[in-house]
């Protein structure tokens, strides 16, 4: 939690977040801004204006596999660009995170040194970003529990 600055009551909240279905974001064509670089700086191909950041909603209750689909990604964040004709063009928000870790010029080529690099990436994580990786914590949580329930369905069958 270091590098996000959470606190444990942080943590804790997600998980009742979770529990509760907590949705942070409002579903639907609106995003929430919170600064995230271009997806063409992270990706060749990507659209190059600021994508805005979204979560998945809670479907009805899945009558079929598309359906099902959906569920399995309740509460996940995304970034998707606000342009008409980029209908496609959208990351998962912890695939993004995880590539910046890795690739931190991406988000300031022009910083000095790997250390800098690591104090704007931190620093992005506790401020603008904030919001966005507290709703991640607690869709990791979702999962958590969806991959709990698959695994007490196994052991009923057994
Ligand atoms: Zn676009």
């Amino acid at each position: 939690m270091a590098l996000t600055g959470l606190s444990s009551a942080d943590i804790e909240n997600c998980r009742t977040a979770a529990r509760n279905g907590t949705i942070h974001f409002p579903t639907g064509k609106v995003g929430f801004d919170a600064d995230f670089p271009p997806l063409s700086k992270l990706e060749k191909g990507k659209c190059p204006k600021k994508p805005l950041l979204h979560q998945k909603g809670i479907p009805r209750f899945p009558t079929d596999l598309l359906e099902l689909k959906k569920l399995w990604n309740v509460g996940r964040l995304f970034l998707k660009c606000a342009c008409t004709g980029c209908e496609v063009n959208f990351t998962w928000l912890d695939h993004m995170l995880w590539y910046v870790i890795d690739n931190l010029d991406k988000l300031d080529p022009q910083a000095p040194s790997d250390k800098i690099k690591m104090v704007d990436f931190q620093a992005l994580l506790r401020t603008s970003w904030r919001k966005p990786i507290l709703a991640q914590v607690t869709f990791l949580f979702m999962r958590e529990y969806m991959m709990k329930i698959v695994h007490l369905s196994t052991q009923t069958l057994l």
